[in-house]
């Protein structure tokens, strides 16, 4: 788990492997649903490094 900081209920929020739904269509990141209901993509980071 990790924490992440919601764009839509703008709280850091512990987000489990559970709210997990897959990967962003771009491959940046990862897609899940805040405690909000919101959905949010965690960039990862990784990717940009590579391409560039
Ligand atoms: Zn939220």
């Amino acid at each position: 788990m990790f924490v992440h900081h919601c764009t839509s209920c703008d709280k850091s929020q512990l987000i489990f492997p559970s709210q997990m739904r897959g990967v962003a269509e771009d491959g940046s990141g990862l897609v899940f649903t805040c405690w909000c209901g919101a959905e949010q993509v965690w960039v990862v980071g990784d990717k940009a490094e590579q391409s560039a």
